[in-house]
């Protein structure tokens, strides 16, 4: 890596001396450049459904005597804006919550209900591909944080399980208690991440493998949402995973207790 300096050099009035500094720029250049690629990012992800309805439209006047065809093509249409409507989605969650401080005010959230929201949300596109959604007790166990957010996490990490699955396979989602956290894993008998992507896929955008992603419907955004969630809750989320015979997720809370206990309330 380059290191970048910006000099600047200063007369000190009447002195005849010259005062010069010179400061590190490598950080405030990194920084940039994030932020450049992300918002080409955006502005990719955008521009693919928009400029695919805008061609959609033109096919549909050229075919308007054709009913089965304008049929077809509302049908396509209708899953753009769909798409479009699940990355702008994406967007908001992420700009409301990365940056965030750790909750100050969370509520008491059961976790077997955080369970059965998220998998209600992917029991359709599970049934498609006859994937077995199991999940255990959780025992009654709570834990603090914010539901609906939970809930998105919680979420994101199935639908990647049931888009990164084959048929007939079997995702479980377990509840762990350990001494100080409770942990959530969503377990899948999927593809699989390959070792060198494992560090890389909760950044926003990365995808293992772009095309197969934008198939699934994915926006590349899930997991880096997933972790700002996480980090929001004083949390943390992790990935075992093996190319080929699947992958596990798991997120790990502090446990009530520990959360619940501010300095007013310890010893
Ligand atoms: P996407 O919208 O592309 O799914 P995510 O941020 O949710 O974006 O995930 C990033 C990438 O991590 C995905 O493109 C995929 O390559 C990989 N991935 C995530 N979850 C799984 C999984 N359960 N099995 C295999 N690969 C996964």
């Amino acid at each position: 890596d380059s290191t970048s300096f910006a000099v600047r050099v200063a007369p000190l009035g009447g002195t005849g001396l010259v005062l010069v500094l010179a400061e590190d720029q490598t950080e405030r250049l990194r920084v940039e450049a994030v932020r450049r690629d992300f918002v080409a990012n955006i502005s990719h992800e955008l521009k693919t459904p928009v400029g695919a309805l805008s061609l959609l439209a033109e096919t549909i006047s050229d075919a308007s005597d054709d009913p089965e065809a304008v049929r077809r093509f509302t049908g396509r249409m209708q899953q753009e804006a769909g798409r479009l409507t699940h990355v702008i989605q994406d967007l908001i969650t992420l700009s409301r919550i990365q940056g965030a401080e750790p909750m100050a005010d969370p509520d008491e959230v059961e976790v077997g209900s955080v369970i059965e929201e998220a998998l209600d949300t992917v029991r359709t596109a599970a049934d498609a591909k006859r994937i077995e959604l199991a999940s255990g007790d959780s025992g009654g166990l709570t834990v603090m944080g914010d539901e609906g957010l939970l809930a998105t996490a919680l979420r994101n990490l199935v639908s990647n399980a049931v888009a990164y699955s084959p048929k007939q396979t079997r995702i479980s989602v377990t509840v762990e208690e350990t001494e100080s956290a409770v942990e959530i894993s969503v377990a899948d008998q999927g593809i699989g991440i390959p070792p060198q992507d494992l560090e890389r896929i909760f950044e926003r955008f990365y995808r293992v493998d772009a095309a197969r992603s934008r198939e699934t419907g994915g926006t590349g955004l899930g997991l880096a949402i997933v972790k700002h969630i996480m980090t929001h809750h004083r949390g943390e989320v992790t990935v075992w995973s093996k190319e080929g015979s699947g992958s596990t997720f798991t997120l790990r809370l502090p446990r009530t207790e520990d959360a619940d206990r501010s300095p007013a309330h310890a010893g």
